[in-house]
């Protein structure tokens, strides 16, 4: 079982840095290197298949390899894993390097393909066949499964002493297209007997026909990963080839591939535990079916682990950049609490947000010895945290409105705020009574008649206390606008932890999205994507969705942390 990564919360230490808190044992490994003459200098590359959105595992990566780059002074290559003709899309490459660049991080003039190595992948395949290392298999799928041998029993070849003249003959006609899908492989001619199931001949090519996003209709026989990668990654000169901890295993493979063939410099594979989160799914394959299954409203929503999404609902670079520095990189499996990216969130916001006022689920106050057509400007601080960002001013008015919930009709002992006959004070504005609480013929609770206490200015000289503060907005003049609240997309801390017979799909949570069409802000002008601390309820961001007359919110995350060390 996974645990939470309890011991990383930097909240629980706040006498050490995050910095120092977050071990990376892959630049240990790199000083390591450099020390000993291994490198010279440290090349690294971000190598996405470009079958999917980026998610945020993908951003742990990112900031490891162009992180890694950065601080020893090397330089790091963003290369497009395009070796499967069946499933890359432009759509998907566009998203990827942008959500790279919103990241923080450029590649510069180092954009690859790894499609743009076929014919030098090729050609080291030719090489492989000639030297007596690889030949041509005329076993299907199923037949290389029943060969396979087990533990301690080897796997069995038919074709492995095929003369080098015929897999050559044979290379060459599957690359003219003179077979179907799946007739034959090209395989590796390395250890039938190897305690490593990847070492016992794996299949280093493979038919399949159709149209290549890049490449067209030049190709029909395509590299598989495992020899793709370690050529791509010396044909780049990539020093430090960095990689989740599924490859280790390969690792054998990427290291006889780079010995074996003649490209041109070794490349050192370093495996790391992939990142994931409490609450969410994380592979690309989920992922994807959330987004063709219809339950969340695309790849972007604003409830996914996408870095579209996180964007979209309103995370900063800079928070999930400094999340990634503070769960640290190392070997061992972890499951990382969501809540420490909603830290990390809140920190960044609680300085560069500015605060306004917004009532969720409105209630009407009528303050009945205000003249009626009265009106006055109230100052209010625009961010505590900054009072460089200065003050603003807050149209007051004879009707307002507050939230529901700051009214009881029969509260509670302890319940402070608002009740029939109870005072309370309006932020930055006066102290108000509850003189009479007028209800629709359903005993529906419609308006609030209070009066209020012209002394009681905030700032002014009145001494008058009261033990609860509620926010406001006048009715005339504000604006109506959507609220979307989120959950997260799963109650369960792990959603693949599900009972027989169902998936984690049954793990969704019902109520991970409330729309809330008739909040009420004071009246304000926003920018696409802009950030706001709605006082009292958390932060919120500009939804793209906002057109002139109809703004939509989404709540990036509460005020509250619900993180305990
Ligand atoms: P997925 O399982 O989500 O489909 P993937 O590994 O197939 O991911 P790639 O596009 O091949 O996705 O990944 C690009 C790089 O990102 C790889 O080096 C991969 O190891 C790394 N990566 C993917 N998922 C994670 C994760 N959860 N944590 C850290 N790194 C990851
Ligand atoms: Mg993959």
């Amino acid at each position: 079982m996974e645990e939470k990564v309890k011991e990383q919360n930097p909240a629980a230490r706040p006498e050490e840095t995050a910095a120092q808190m977050a071990g990376n044992f892959i630049h240990d490994e790199i000083e390591a290197d450099l020390a000993a003459g291994h490198a010279q200098t440290v090349h690294t590359r971000f190598p996405p298949e470009p079958n999917g959105y980026l998610h945020i595992g993908h951003a742990k990566s990112i900031c490891l390899n162009f992180g890694t780059a950065k601080k020893y002074q090397g330089l790091c290559n963003l290369r497009f894993d395009d070796t499967n003709p069946a499933k890359e899309e432009q759509e998907f490459m566009d998203a990827i390097k942008a959500d790279v660049r919103w990241l923080g991080f450029d590649w510069q003039d180092r954009l690859f393909f790894a499609s743009d190595y076929f014919e030098q992948i090729y050609q080291y395949a030719v090489e492989l066949i000639k030297a007596g290392k690889a030949y041509v298999c005329e076993l299907n799928a199923d037949q290389m499964r029943e060969h396979r041998g087990s533990i301690g029993q080897p796997a069995t070849s038919p074709w492995r002493d095929r003369p080098i003249e015929e897999s050559l003959d044979l290379f060459a006609r599957m690359r003219a297209g003179e077979f179907a899908d799946g007739q034959y492989t090209l395989r590796a001619k390395i250890d039938l007997a190897s305690p490593n199931f990847v070492m016992r001949d794996p299949v280093i090519y493979r038919i399949q026909h159709g149209e290549h996003n890049r490449t067209g209709n030049d190709w029909c026989i395509y590299p598989m990963y495992d020899f793709a990668h370690p050529i791509s990654d010396s044909l780049e000169g990539i020093t430090h080839s960095i990689c989740t901890m599924e490859f280790e295993i390969h690792r054998p493979l990427y290291d006889w591939v780079i010995a074996n063939t003649s490209c041109p410099t070794k490349s050192r594979q370093i495996e790391f535990a992939r990142l994931n989160l409490t609450h969410t799914v994380m592979s690309k394959r989920f992922l994807r079916r959330l987004v063709e299954e219809g339950h969340v409203r695309g790849w972007d929503d604003p409830r996914m682990p996408t870095l579209s999404g996180l964007r979209r609902r309103g995370y900063t670079p800079e928070a999930i950049r400094d999340f990634c520095e503070r769960i640290g990189v190392a070997k061992a499996e972890s499951m990382v609490d969501s809540a420490l990216l909603e830290h990390c969130l809140r920190e960044d916001l609680n300085t560069q947000a500015d605060r306004v006022m917004c009532v969720l689920r409105p209630l009407k106050v009528v303050i009945t010895n205000y003249p009626e057509d009265g009106r006055e400007m109230l100052p209010i601080e625009n961010n505590p945290e900054k009072p460089e960002r200065g003050k603003r001013l807050l149209p007051f008015g004879r009707e307002i409105y507050i939230e529901q919930d700051d009214f009881m009709e029969e509260p509670p002992k302890k319940f402070f705020r608002l009740k029939p006959g109870g005072e309370v004070r309006l932020k930055a504005a006066y102290i108000i009574k509850c003189e009479e609480v007028i209800k629709d013929e359903a005993g529906n609770i419609v308006e609030l008649h209070c009066t209020y206490d012209p002394e009681t200015i905030s700032g002014g000289p009145s001494t008058k206390k009261v033990k609860a503060t509620i926010h406001w907005v006048n009715a005339k003049e504000c604006k109506t606008v959507e609220v979307r609240l989120y959950d997260y997309l799963f109650t369960a801390d792990n959603p693949y932890d599900c009972p027989e017979g169902a998936d984690f799909i049954d793990n969704l949570n019902p109520n991970s999205l409330e729309v809330l069409p008739d909040a009420k802000i004071e009246p304000i002008y926003v920018m696409p994507n802009e950030r706001f601390q709605f006082l009292r309820h958390g932060y919120f961001c500009v939804d793209p969705d906002t057109e002139n007359d109809h703004m939509v919110f989404n709540r990036i995350v509460s005020l509250k942390s619900s993180f305990k060390a």
